[in-house]
């Protein structure tokens, strides 16, 4: 399988996904640069994967539907009546396939309060919307701290290698924090060095991998003991939600 990342919007990622003749889109904030690369490279949509209900991830549903009527719309069970076009409602651990390769259904919710991720085992490939982002995490519009750690425990829990695609270009924004709350973390100091050498040369950032964010994201290191001395909480939830708070401040 191929991933093709589409820009959109100011700084949203679309994710077209190429199997044989046939292809998926993952969050499609607008439908213009899918139809035109599918187009370029001949292939027929066969299903749009949501990931959420936010504008900037389901904007292109209906224009590709008109394109593509048979497209098969995927998304959360808990997202009913605010996915344009859905035909199909997941839950936590529905697996199914996309041109014969295996897709597994994480319930992360925490951005949102349906929020689903995409893992494809055999590629090693997550499409995790706005829940894991490179360098940070989504806000909390529907959901708890609580609920955010037991999603990103989840993604923290894939292999280390996996590509994580998150729908964001927000890189360079979410170090600049983090080097605040961690300076002394070297890893993390060498990767800001390099997004910043990437952004000044317009390269992506995404995707990233789960063992770069376990050693170098904020978001998901309520382990460290900088960040728990910081938080004052030996507490997964608290670090987590301390931190959290910091950036929406940042
Ligand atoms: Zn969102
Ligand atoms: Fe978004």
């Amino acid at each position: 399988m191929q991933v093709h990342r589409l820009p959109a919007l100011s700084d949203n990622y679309i994710f077209l996904l190429e199997e044989g003749k046939q292809a998926a889109v993952v969050d499609p904030a607008d439908a213009t640069p899918v139809l035109e690369a599918l187009k370029r490279l001949h292939l027929e949509l066969v299903a749009i994967f949501n990931t959420h209900h936010h504008a900037d991830h389901v904007g292109g549903n209906r224009g590709l539907l008109e394109a593509f009527p048979n497209a098969a719309v995927y998304a959360s069970r808990a997202d009913q009546g605010r996915i344009p076009g859905q035909t199909i409602a997941l839950k936590a651990g529905d697996r199914f396939t996309f041109a014969h390769q295996p897709v597994e259904v994480l319930f992360i919710p925490g951005h949102t309060s349906g929020h689903i991720a995409y893992y494809f085992p055999q590629s090693g490939n997550l499409f995790c919307g706005d829940t894991l982002f490179a360098g940070g995490c989504g806000r909390l519009f529907e959901g708890t701290p609580a609920q955010m750690v037991d999603s990103l425990q989840q993604l923290k829990n894939l292999p280390a290698e996996t590509q994580v695609w998150c729908a964001h270009e927000y890189t360079l924004n979410n170090l600049r924090f983090a080097v605040t709350v961690e300076p002394e973390n070297r890893a993390l100091q060498e990767r800001y060095t390099a997004v910043q050498a990437s952004r000044q040369s317009g390269e992506a950032t995404v995707p990233t991998t789960i063992g770069v964010e376990i050693a170098t994201n904020p978001l998901l290191r309520w382990d460290s003991p900088s960040l728990r001395t910081l938080a004052k909480s030996q507490d997964a939830v608290k670090v987590f939600a301390y931190v959290r708070g910091l950036k929406d401040k940042f």
